[in-house]
């Protein structure tokens, strides 16, 4: 036995009608379209529903049959070459046909729903250049912005939970008055105190799709600044959205998942407890969160990843593919701020000279 998967699960490749081709699926349309004829077909709809799964269904799942970090090994159904890959999907690395895994047979989860790419290659490329344009001091030859090689689409995958959360806590709520004092010189001046009472309540709130990523491979910081997500735009999980994209696996467990979503609704709840309490101030020493009708779900979101190269050096930028949002990190122009900080000394030094010379 080796590291890769003996028995490879049956691969999908979705073939043109027209030429025989194998299509991709066509960003911002619910079609399929060949990238040698350029014909378009439409992706018949699955009769199923988007659900959120109770749990307690967690528990009864068998082991993932193939854990992240496993190769998998593709057949191209174009050149019968075998691609090695750890992805739901991929390209083939000789003649770029989309290849796309039966995710059943290999996950312990399978994606519930995918929100499909609404930006394409071209208009993230459009996007990128004025998220480059609209930076102050970003270089002239961001004009001329090199892109590497490493322009692709990608699934990532993420979790959403639903909760109803029922919260007991202790705190204290705090009133303030104003006493008349003296100071020191015996002049009367209004002092605010405050006055803490100690209280205690419930508090409940339903949360709809806390999200959090499914892989460890983007920092979760860099991925929450491409929130927000269009969520209600996802469809039922369907190979076909996959086709031409590489999508990453989940490496972080659904129950490790759901920690994440409470602690960032915990900070929610907090704020539910310090309205409850009212007053002036608030405190509270301590929650209590029952959490109920527990659901989650798998879900698959589109990041176009680009590398631009600029004075020698490679940087990194993603783009929300549903909202067009771009975050990475900019390059500012040394030679442009040297410039502009040597002006302003040059500057000085002639009004400088001008005055003393006015003086003599
Ligand atoms: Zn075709
Ligand atoms: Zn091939």
């Amino acid at each position: 036995m080796t590291d890769q998967d003996v028995a490879p699960a049956p691969d999908r490749a979705f073939q043109c009608e027209a030429c025989g081709g194998v299509s991709e699926y066509a960003p911002g349309t619910y079609a399929l379209r060949c990238p040698y004829c350029k014909h378009e077909q439409d992706i018949t709809p699955i009769p199923r529903q988007v659900t959120e799964h109770p749990i307690g269904e967690l528990a009864v799942l068998p082991r993932r049959a193939s854990p992240p970090g496993r190769v998998k090994v593709y057949t191209c159904p174009g050149c019968h070459a075998v691609t090695e890959s750890d992805t739901l999907s991929d390209k083939c690395q000789f003649c770029a046909t989309p290849l796309v895994a039966d995710a059943s047979g290999t996950e312990r989860v399978v994606p519930e729903a995918v929100l499909p790419f609404g930006v394409g290659r071209e208009q993230a490329r459009d996007a990128l250049a004025e998220w480059t344009r609209s930076r102050w001091f970003a270089p002239n030859e961001l004009k001329s912005v090199t892109e590497a090689e490493t322009f692709r689409g990608s699934y990532l995958p993420h979790w959403t939970y639903d909760a109803q959360t029922t919260t007991q806590y202790t705190g204290e709520r705090g009133e303030h008055y104003w006493v008349e004092e003296e100071d020191s010189e015996g002049r009367s001046r209004q002092v605010r105190h405050t006055r803490w009472h100690h209280t205690s309540g419930t508090v409940g709130r339903f949360f709809d799709d806390v999200l959090v990523p499914g892989s460890g491979q983007v920092p979760v910081k860099e991925l929450d600044k491409l929130a927000p997500w269009p969520l209600e735009e996802t469809v039922p999980y369907q190979e076909e959205y996959l086709a031409g994209f590489r999508t990453v696996r989940y490496d972080v467990e659904p129950e490790a998942g759901l920690e994440s979503a409470k602690a960032r609704m915990a900070p929610v709840i907090r704020a539910d407890c310090k309205r409850d309490i009212g007053g002036d101030e608030q405190r509270v020493h301590s929650m209590s969160t029952l959490y109920s009708g527990l659901t989650y779900k798998l879900v698959l979101l589109p990041v176009w990843f680009l590398t631009y190269l600029h004075a020698g050096k490679a940087w990194p930028v993603m783009v929300n593919a549903c909202t067009g949002e771009v975050i990475g990190e900019r390059p500012y122009s040394a030679v442009k701020i040297t410039l502009t900080s040597v002006g302003g000394a040059l500057l000085i030094a002639l009004v400088v000279l001008l005055v003393v010379m006015l003086r003599n």
